[in-house]
């Protein structure tokens, strides 16, 4: 048996990214049988015809009980009441760890609730897309992308490298950070850039000069990027966004003063300030591509998100 198998593994929440970690685990042949859970009745049945795993419960404790591995794909404001109803059910030695965009309230959530005897160890892949739901989800999501590990001090060194053994064979590249740390650079990586896209379309719509067939008509402009980042699951962004106030307040601060500086380059004529900028910028697109991380083709290089 490799290290990075488990003999049970619980997903609990099977949407897309529980979806998309249920096809990568069978792929992988990565567990002995997958047990999946989630309070939605439609999406569970849909999982189950999908053939995502091999049991399907919508008692989260029902799914937990056997579990070698426990992985929460819910939305960052549901780990808690996850954690509280498989408290009492987790076998000793279980690992726990989650998918959830935001890590410190997590690993506080799931310490406050779960047994000394469970390993906490929250994860948070960097792979996506807008949709939502168990039909959503591919095993490919997570191949070549990052997966960052967030043990709190103090945690078991083997259960740890279990799971970091586990993501790695799923194909993702796993990284280990401080929870805190990992929020304060998904803010401005991740969620600032949201709440810029659900701004932007927002504005958008309240405009009365211009008609929203024509919002719609001439979209290609750069609009229609933000609307794709804008058609995200509302729940999940609801919740990033509560609990991951103060990261999120800082970098939009320095978001602010940034754009108030741009303003004034505009109104003074300041063309070599945002030629300047500009410039930069284009820079930074270049390594990403460089790093891997994005395709230059055109729609990003993303069909299936299409
Ligand atoms: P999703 O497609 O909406 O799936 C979430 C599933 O969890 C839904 O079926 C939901 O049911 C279920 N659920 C909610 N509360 C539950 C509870 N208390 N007990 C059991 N099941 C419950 O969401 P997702 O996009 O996969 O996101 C899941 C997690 O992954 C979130 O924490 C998110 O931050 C993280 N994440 C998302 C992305 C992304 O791009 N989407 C990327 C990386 C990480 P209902 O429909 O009834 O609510």
């Amino acid at each position: 048996m490799s290290d990075s198998h488990f003999d049970t593994v619980a997903i609990v929440g099977i949407g897309l990214i529980g979806s998309s970690l249920a096809r990568a685990v069978a792929r992988g042949k990565l567990a002995g049988r997958i047990v999946i859970a989630d309070s939605d009745v439609v999406a569970l049945a849909e999982a189950e015809r999908l053939g995502l795993g091999q049991a399907y419960e919508s008692d989260v404790a029902d799914a937990a009980r056997d579990a070698d591995l426990v992985v929460l794909c819910v939305p960052v404001g549901a780990m808690e009441t996850v954690g509280k109803a498989m408290a009492p059910v987790l076998k000793p030695g279980a690992i726990v760890s989650d998918v959830g965009s935001v890590k410190a309230s997590v690993l506080k959530a799931l310490s406050a609730t779960l047994p000394a005897h469970a390993h906490i160890i929250p994860g948070h892949p960097v792979a996506g897309t807008e949709k939502s739901g168990p039909g959503a989800g591919f095993a490919s999501l997570f191949d070549g992308r990052w997966c960052i590990l967030t043990p709190p001090e103090g945690a078991d060194a083997a259960a740890v490298a279990k799971l970091k053994g586990f993501w790695a064979a799923i194909g993702a590249e796993v990284e280990m950070m401080d929870a805190a740390h990992h929020d304060l650079v998904l803010a401005i990586t991740s969620h600032v850039p949201h709440l810029i896209a659900y701004n932007i379309v927002g504005t958008a719509s309240d405009l009365e000069t211009v008609t929203d067939s024509e919002v719609i008509k001439y979209s290609a402009g750069g609009f229609r990027d933000f609307t794709r980042i804008a058609a995200s699951d509302p729940t999940m962004w609801r919740d990033v966004f509560l609990n991951n106030k103060e990261a999120v307040l800082e970098m939009l601060g320095r978001f602010t003063e940034d754009l108030t500086a741009l303003q004034r380059a505009i109104r003074w004529g300041d063309g070599d300030a945002l030629f300047e900028l500009f410039s930069r910028t284009r820079e930074i697109r270049r390594r990403i591509i460089d790093a891997g991380q994005d395709s230059a083709a055109p729609d990003f290089g993303r069909p299936h998100e299409e």
